[in-house]
């Protein structure tokens, strides 16, 4: 009986590795086509200052409209889009819409993200300035979110890229700080324009960790301020977060409780 059943289980077991299989194929079936008609576009969700709300800049969230799925989420096909190498064209459409939003509406910066790898192709900067200067758009109000994944792959490449960036005036932050290898020894040679404290800490500032996030963030805080660099908080959903974050020294955050991320711009103004 043991035998039959564990026969059966392995048949149950390889019709769903099938049909993961077969989702997936139909997945990056559908993200190729979804690239040929530029089915993308992008969410903007405001950055804000702590003490007053006022609006500095955007980030940039990539969603995709699925024909028959609805509105899809990075989380669902970003894995996928990285394996495959479609998500560097995906980037760029995404890019693009950034660059003509930049070039019409006169709204502080807007900041987008790339994958490590992208990120480290040869010609990812001469692309991206390129592509501002098409679309009439100030390179010193892109900026580009890249991991600690991106930093130390490849060093002495990095750096090019950032030096190259930066002298063209896009700048660079460092995304979901605190969360890689935080290689601390390495970040002072690299010429970042802040730090993005990992949503994780900022969650964990109410509850029963919040010793250890307040500690954290602390560390984080201590690490910015010698490298004469600021910091932003991402996924701020709570007057008490914004509240204990501003105290910390944080000085700029992101999250629910200032907006979601929508289609629209916000004028540089204070929210209510
Ligand atoms: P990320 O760059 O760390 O972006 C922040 C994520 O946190 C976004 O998820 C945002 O919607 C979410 N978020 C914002 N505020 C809050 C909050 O208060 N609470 C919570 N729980 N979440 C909040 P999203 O839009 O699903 O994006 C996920 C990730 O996908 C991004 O993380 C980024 O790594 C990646 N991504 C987004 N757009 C692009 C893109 O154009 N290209 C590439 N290569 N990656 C992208
Ligand atoms: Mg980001
Ligand atoms: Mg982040
Ligand atoms: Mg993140």
């Amino acid at each position: 009986r043991a035998k039959a059943n564990g026969r059966n289980s392995c048949a149950v077991f390889d019709e769903v590795m099938r049909e993961e299989a077969m989702r997936i194929l139909d997945l990056e079936a559908d993200l190729r086509r979804a690239i040929n008609s530029d089915d993308f576009v992008a969410y903007y969700q405001p950055i804000v200052r702590l003490s007053d709300r006022r609006v500095i800049g955007h980030e940039a969230l990539l969603r995709w409209r699925h024909e028959r799925r609805g509105l899809l989420a990075p989380g669902e096909f970003i894995g996928l889009g990285e394996d495959s190498g479609l998500i560097e064209e995906v980037d760029w459409l995404m890019y693009a819409q950034v660059a003509k939003r930049l070039a019409r509406e006169d709204f502080g910066y807007i900041s987008v993200n790339v994958s490590p790898r992208h990120f480290l192709s040869p010609d990812f900067a001469d692309r991206l300035l390129r592509l501002l200067d098409e679309a009439g758009a100030n390179p010193h109000r892109l900026r580009i979110e890249i991991t600690e994944g991106a930093l130390l792959d490849d060093t002495a490449r990095a750096l090019r890229m950032l030096r190259t960036l930066r002298s063209n005036g896009v700048l660079v932050q460092l995304d979901d700080f605190g969360t890689g290898f935080s290689a601390l020894s390495y970040l002072h040679r690299f010429p970042l324009e802040c730090l993005k404290i990992d949503r994780s800490f900022v969650a964990g500032l109410v509850g029963d960790t919040r010793p250890e996030s307040m500690a954290v963030v602390r560390a984080i805080q201590a690490l910015a301020g010698s490298l004469g660099i600021h910091t932003i908080a991402e996924g701020v959903e709570s007057e008490a977060q914004r509240i204990i974050l501003r105290e910390l020294g944080c000085q700029h955050g992101q999250g629910y409780l200032f907006g979601h991320p929508t289609e629209q711009l916000l004028p540089m103004a204070s929210l209510r």
